[in-house]
Protein backbone atom coordinates (compact mmCIF):
# COMPACT_ATOMS: atom_id res chain seq x y z
CA UNK A 1 0.00 0.00 0.00
CA UNK A 2 1.37 3.43 -0.95
CA UNK A 3 0.89 6.37 1.62
CA UNK A 4 0.99 10.03 0.39
CA UNK A 5 1.86 12.18 3.66
CA UNK A 6 1.31 16.38 2.90
CA UNK A 7 2.64 17.89 6.00
CA UNK A 8 5.08 21.32 6.38
CA UNK A 9 6.79 20.69 9.71
CA UNK A 10 10.19 18.44 8.83
CA UNK A 11 10.02 17.09 12.12
CA UNK A 12 6.66 15.62 12.10
CA UNK A 13 6.72 14.66 8.28
CA UNK A 14 10.12 12.88 8.83
CA UNK A 15 8.78 11.21 12.04
CA UNK A 16 5.76 10.15 10.55
CA UNK A 17 7.43 8.76 7.15
CA UNK A 18 9.66 6.70 8.93
CA UNK A 19 6.86 4.76 11.06
CA UNK A 20 5.11 4.09 7.59
CA UNK A 21 8.02 2.53 5.98
CA UNK A 22 8.97 0.34 9.04
CA UNK A 23 5.02 -0.73 9.03
CA UNK A 24 5.64 -1.80 5.29
CA UNK A 25 3.93 0.75 3.15
CA UNK A 26 5.64 2.79 0.36
CA UNK A 27 5.68 6.41 1.30
CA UNK A 28 5.85 9.73 -0.57
CA UNK A 29 5.76 13.09 1.21
CA UNK A 30 4.92 16.64 0.01
CA UNK A 31 6.18 19.88 2.23
CA UNK A 32 3.06 22.23 0.50
CA UNK A 33 -0.03 22.55 -1.04
CA UNK A 34 0.98 22.78 -4.38
CA UNK A 35 3.26 19.86 -4.34
CA UNK A 36 0.76 17.59 -2.39
CA UNK A 37 -2.26 18.77 -4.56
CA UNK A 38 -0.19 17.78 -7.67
CA UNK A 39 0.88 13.98 -6.20
CA UNK A 40 -1.98 13.10 -5.01
CA UNK A 41 -3.54 14.40 -8.93
CA UNK A 42 -1.03 11.98 -10.84
CA UNK A 43 -0.21 9.07 -8.38
CA UNK A 44 -2.89 6.27 -7.37
CA UNK A 45 -2.14 6.49 -3.10
CA UNK A 46 -3.90 4.21 -1.16
CA UNK A 47 -4.16 6.54 1.37
CA UNK A 48 -3.50 10.18 2.20
CA UNK A 49 -2.39 12.18 6.00
CA UNK A 50 -2.88 16.03 4.95
CA UNK A 51 -2.00 18.66 7.29
CA UNK A 52 -4.79 21.73 7.11
CA UNK A 53 -2.24 24.16 7.72
CA UNK A 54 0.02 24.31 4.66
CA UNK A 55 2.52 26.78 2.23
CA UNK A 56 1.01 28.23 -0.80
CA UNK A 57 -2.35 26.17 -0.76
CA UNK A 58 -3.91 25.58 2.14
CA UNK A 59 -5.23 21.71 2.85
CA UNK A 60 -8.88 22.29 2.92
CA UNK A 61 -8.47 23.69 -0.55
CA UNK A 62 -5.95 20.76 -1.76
CA UNK A 63 -8.95 18.39 -0.77
CA UNK A 64 -11.67 19.69 -1.90
CA UNK A 65 -9.67 20.14 -5.41
CA UNK A 66 -9.21 16.34 -4.94
CA UNK A 67 -12.98 15.87 -4.59
CA UNK A 68 -13.77 17.55 -7.07
CA UNK A 69 -12.00 16.18 -9.79
CA UNK A 70 -13.10 12.85 -8.37
CA UNK A 71 -10.21 11.22 -6.69
CA UNK A 72 -11.73 8.66 -3.81
CA UNK A 73 -8.78 8.07 -1.91
CA UNK A 74 -8.93 7.96 1.79
CA UNK A 75 -7.92 11.20 3.22
CA UNK A 76 -6.78 11.49 6.93
CA UNK A 77 -6.52 15.17 8.01
CA UNK A 78 -4.19 16.86 11.14
CA UNK A 79 -5.85 19.46 12.57
CA UNK A 80 -4.71 22.02 15.23
CA UNK A 81 -5.76 21.79 18.97
CA UNK A 82 -9.13 23.26 19.92
CA UNK A 83 -9.86 23.98 16.04
CA UNK A 84 -13.34 22.30 15.75
CA UNK A 85 -14.33 24.44 13.12
CA UNK A 86 -11.36 22.99 11.24
CA UNK A 87 -12.39 19.39 11.32
CA UNK A 88 -15.88 20.66 10.25
CA UNK A 89 -15.02 22.25 7.17
CA UNK A 90 -12.72 18.89 6.77
CA UNK A 91 -15.34 16.95 6.45
CA UNK A 92 -17.12 19.32 4.70
CA UNK A 93 -14.26 19.63 1.92
CA UNK A 94 -14.24 15.21 1.90
CA UNK A 95 -11.90 14.29 4.61
CA UNK A 96 -12.64 10.43 5.63
CA UNK A 97 -10.55 10.84 9.40
CA UNK A 98 -9.02 13.04 11.32
CA UNK A 99 -6.07 13.41 14.30
CA UNK A 100 -5.94 16.32 16.36
CA UNK A 101 -1.91 17.42 17.40
CA UNK A 102 -0.36 16.05 19.08
CA UNK A 103 -0.90 12.74 18.46
CA UNK A 104 0.49 9.19 19.16
CA UNK A 105 2.01 7.45 16.30
CA UNK A 106 -0.15 3.85 17.08
CA UNK A 107 -3.27 5.85 16.98
CA UNK A 108 -2.49 7.04 13.16
CA UNK A 109 -1.41 3.50 12.19
CA UNK A 110 -4.52 1.97 13.04
CA UNK A 111 -6.81 4.64 11.72
CA UNK A 112 -4.96 4.44 8.55
CA UNK A 113 -5.10 0.88 8.11
CA UNK A 114 -9.06 1.60 8.90
CA UNK A 115 -9.44 3.37 6.10
CA UNK A 116 -7.51 1.78 3.67
CA UNK A 117 -9.66 -1.72 4.83
CA UNK A 118 -12.57 0.15 4.33
CA UNK A 119 -12.05 1.07 0.90
CA UNK A 120 -11.08 -2.18 0.22
CA UNK A 121 -14.34 -3.48 1.34
CA UNK A 122 -12.65 -5.86 4.24
CA UNK A 123 -13.61 -5.45 7.90
CA UNK A 124 -10.86 -6.55 9.68
CA UNK A 125 -6.80 -5.84 9.23
CA UNK A 126 -6.34 -9.97 8.80
CA UNK A 127 -7.51 -11.30 5.37
CA UNK A 128 -7.38 -15.21 4.79
CA UNK A 129 -7.15 -16.59 1.59
CA UNK A 130 -7.64 -20.63 2.18
CA UNK A 131 -4.98 -21.05 4.49
CA UNK A 132 -2.80 -18.18 3.53
CA UNK A 133 -3.30 -15.14 6.13
CA UNK A 134 -2.07 -12.01 5.96
CA UNK A 135 -2.07 -9.75 8.95
CA UNK A 136 -1.65 -6.28 7.81
CA UNK A 137 -1.27 -5.15 11.23
CA UNK A 138 1.55 -6.44 12.26
CA UNK A 139 2.50 -7.32 8.46
CA UNK A 140 2.88 -10.41 8.55
CA UNK A 141 1.80 -13.44 6.97
CA UNK A 142 1.73 -17.52 7.44
CA UNK A 143 1.00 -20.38 5.43
CA UNK A 144 -0.91 -23.13 7.23
CA UNK A 145 -0.59 -21.31 10.30
CA UNK A 146 3.53 -21.04 10.31
CA UNK A 147 4.86 -17.65 9.99
CA UNK A 148 6.44 -16.87 6.48
CA UNK A 149 9.81 -14.42 6.29
CA UNK A 150 8.90 -12.02 3.86
CA UNK A 151 10.75 -8.86 2.75
CA UNK A 152 9.75 -5.28 3.41
CA UNK A 153 8.77 -5.30 -0.66
CA UNK A 154 7.41 -8.86 -0.72
CA UNK A 155 4.80 -8.18 1.77
CA UNK A 156 3.77 -4.80 -0.05
CA UNK A 157 3.46 -7.16 -2.76
CA UNK A 158 1.57 -9.91 -0.85
CA UNK A 159 -0.79 -7.58 1.38
CA UNK A 160 -1.96 -5.20 -2.14
CA UNK A 161 -3.15 -8.96 -3.58
CA UNK A 162 -4.55 -9.72 -0.31
CA UNK A 163 -6.43 -6.59 -0.10
CA UNK A 164 -7.50 -7.42 -3.45
CA UNK A 165 -8.07 -10.99 -3.67
CA UNK A 166 -10.08 -12.85 -6.12
CA UNK A 167 -9.12 -9.72 -8.57
CA UNK A 168 -6.45 -9.67 -11.73
CA UNK A 169 -4.16 -6.59 -10.55
CA UNK A 170 -1.76 -5.51 -13.44
CA UNK A 171 1.95 -5.06 -13.13
CA UNK A 172 1.41 -1.52 -13.75
CA UNK A 173 -1.14 -1.04 -10.72
CA UNK A 174 1.49 -2.96 -8.86
CA UNK A 175 4.41 -0.91 -9.32
CA UNK A 176 2.21 1.86 -8.53
CA UNK A 177 0.83 0.61 -5.50
CA UNK A 178 4.05 -1.04 -3.76
CA UNK A 179 6.91 1.44 -4.84
CA UNK A 180 7.66 4.90 -3.51
CA UNK A 181 8.16 7.77 -6.39
CA UNK A 182 12.08 7.86 -5.64
CA UNK A 183 11.92 3.88 -6.29
CA UNK A 184 13.48 2.57 -9.56
CA UNK A 185 10.58 1.36 -10.84
CA UNK A 186 10.43 -1.40 -13.60
CA UNK A 187 7.81 -3.87 -13.27
CA UNK A 188 9.84 -6.65 -14.51
CA UNK A 189 11.19 -6.68 -11.07
CA UNK A 190 7.53 -7.18 -10.30
CA UNK A 191 8.39 -10.64 -11.63
CA UNK A 192 10.73 -11.38 -9.80
CA UNK A 193 9.20 -10.13 -6.50
CA UNK A 194 6.16 -12.74 -7.55
CA UNK A 195 8.44 -15.32 -8.22
CA UNK A 196 10.25 -14.68 -5.02
CA UNK A 197 6.51 -14.64 -2.98
CA UNK A 198 5.62 -18.13 -4.97
CA UNK A 199 9.25 -19.43 -3.74
CA UNK A 200 7.81 -18.88 -0.34
CA UNK A 201 4.46 -19.02 0.15
CA UNK A 202 3.41 -21.32 -2.47
CA UNK A 203 3.55 -21.23 -6.29
CA UNK A 204 -0.04 -22.17 -6.77
CA UNK A 205 -1.45 -19.16 -4.89
CA UNK A 206 -0.60 -16.45 -7.54
CA UNK A 207 -2.26 -16.81 -10.81
CA UNK A 208 -0.60 -15.84 -13.68
CA UNK A 209 -3.44 -14.39 -15.83
CA UNK A 210 -1.59 -13.90 -19.79
CA UNK A 211 -1.86 -10.26 -20.89
CA UNK A 212 -3.30 -8.97 -17.80
CA UNK A 213 -1.33 -9.77 -14.46
CA UNK A 214 -1.87 -11.65 -11.51
CA UNK A 215 -4.18 -12.63 -8.86
CA UNK A 216 -4.27 -14.35 -5.90
CA UNK A 217 -6.19 -17.63 -4.99
CA UNK A 218 -7.15 -20.15 -2.83
CA UNK A 219 -5.64 -22.93 -4.98
CA UNK A 220 -7.99 -25.65 -3.14
CA UNK A 221 -11.63 -23.80 -3.89
CA UNK A 222 -9.57 -23.26 -7.66
CA UNK A 223 -9.48 -27.06 -8.28
CA UNK A 224 -12.47 -27.62 -6.55
CA UNK A 225 -14.04 -25.63 -9.21
CA UNK A 226 -12.29 -26.83 -12.25
CA1 LIG B 1 1.26 22.89 9.14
Amino acid sequence: MRILVVEDDPDLSRQLAEALKDTGYAVDVADNGEDGHFMGDTEPYDAVILDLGLPIIDGISVLQKWRADGKTFPVLILTARDQWSEKVSGFDAGADDYLTKPFHHEELLARLRALMRRAAGHTTDSIEIGDLLVDNRAARCFVEGMPIKLTSHEFRLLSYMAMHKGRVISRTELVEHIYDQDFDRDSNTIEVFVGRLRRKIGTDRIETVRGLGYRLIDPENASKKS
